[in-house]
């Protein structure tokens, strides 16, 4: 089984839908399996959307970052 380092450094590539699948179904386990790693994944979702979303502001407008925190308070 994947080790929660190993799952860390994948988490990106396996959001991103790439990698082979066998790899994919490691992961699933893993997050299955460890509370931990998926608390890490559901996180690492969130950041991405949050910073696809800002880079989907441009310009970047006055008062950005009270948008980030705007965005991060109603997603809780
Ligand atoms: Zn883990």
């Amino acid at each position: 089984m994947l080790k929660c380092r190993e799952l860390a450094q994948l988490a990106s590539e396996y959001l991103d839908g790439s990698g082979p699948k066998s790899l994919k179904w490691q992961i699933r386990l893993h997050l299955a399996l460890c509370h931990n790693c998926r608390r890490f994944v559901r996180h690492l979702r969130t950041t991405r959307e949050l910073a696809a979303r800002v880079s989907a502001l441009e310009p970047a407008p006055k008062g950005q970052s009270a948008k980030i925190v705007q965005i991060l308070r109603s997603r809780d």
